[in-house]
């Protein structure tokens, strides 16, 4: 936490149980409805306990009209999401139902963008490093085949974050079609202390959701008129439970002390 307000993010907390028809908006209802719970009804209202933690950070931003002068703007939560995972596939604290992610959503002027992205990297490698990792495998992915928006915004979105990592100096790898719906990514995987990799950070690129058709996300610019933000999901453990399990792992239960 100290991390975070040292980085100018605001610590917040936002609700379990969100009506579903936010999630039809964002497109998590038709991209994750396999992994979301069923839904369960009140005074004629459908609700879902949450996949994500994205829409709950956005409608703290929509609270109030928003300038360029408040940008970025940056949320952070110990967010738990639920998702249905398939009895089978469960695996002690790697895989399971209810799970808390260090979760960051960055509304930003889409020039900042670039710089944001590289200064949350560097931030994640900072973390991961403290907790004694020091391998890394690092990669970009791409537009995956079922995906929202235009060819030419992924365009712009992915050699944006092509250039934040070649600013950063780091090795990277591509994962063609590895992107989520909603915009490309970069992602880490942490090698363990017996060469296992295991995925960690992770920073989204969305141009998605702040669209009108989306969530409608708005600041005023410069000139007086709106302008779409990006949006920045960012996690840097990934999932607090696994981070736990890949410790518990990388030092075969012999934790350093001041863990
Ligand atoms: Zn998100």
């Amino acid at each position: 936490k100290e991390m975070h307000l040292d980085r100018d993010y605001e610590l917040v907390m936002t609700p379990h149980v969100v009506s579903e028809e936010i999630y039809r908006r964002t497109g998590h209802l038709q991209a994750y409805q396999d992994v979301m719970f069923p839904g369960m009804e009140e005074d004629g209202q459908a609700f879902r306990v949450r996949p994500m933690n994205c829409p709950g950070h956005a409608m703290i931003y929509k609270t109030r009209t928003r300038s360029y002068r408040d940008l970025p703007l940056r949320y952070a939560e110990l967010g738990t999401v639920y998702r249905y995972e398939k009895s089978g596939v469960l695996h002690g604290l790697m895989r399971v139902r209810g799970f808390t992610i260090d979760d960051s959503h960055i509304f930003v002027e889409p020039d900042d963008a670039e710089r944001e992205i590289v200064e949350v990297f560097h931030f994640g490698m900072e973390w991961l490093r403290s907790f004694g990792f020091d391998d890394f495998d690092i990669y970009l992915s791409t537009r995956p085949d079922k995906y929202v928006g235009e060819i030419s915004d992924w365009d712009k979105a992915t050699s944006a974050l092509r250039t934040a990592l070649e600013k950063t100096g780091v090795e990277f790898g591509l994962d063609e079609g590895g992107g989520a719906f909603y915009g490309p990514k970069i992602d880490v995987k942490v090698k363990d202390s017996l060469g296992r990799l295991w995925q960690c950070m992770t920073i989204q690129f969305d141009f998605n959701l702040p669209r009108e058709e989306r969530l409608d996300i708005e600041y005023t610019g410069r000139d007086n008129s709106p302008h779409r933000p990006y949006v920045v999901h960012r996690a840097l453990m990934g999932s607090v439970e696994r981070f736990l399990g890949v410790l518990i792992e990388h030092y075969g239960g012999d934790f350093p002390l001041w863990l």
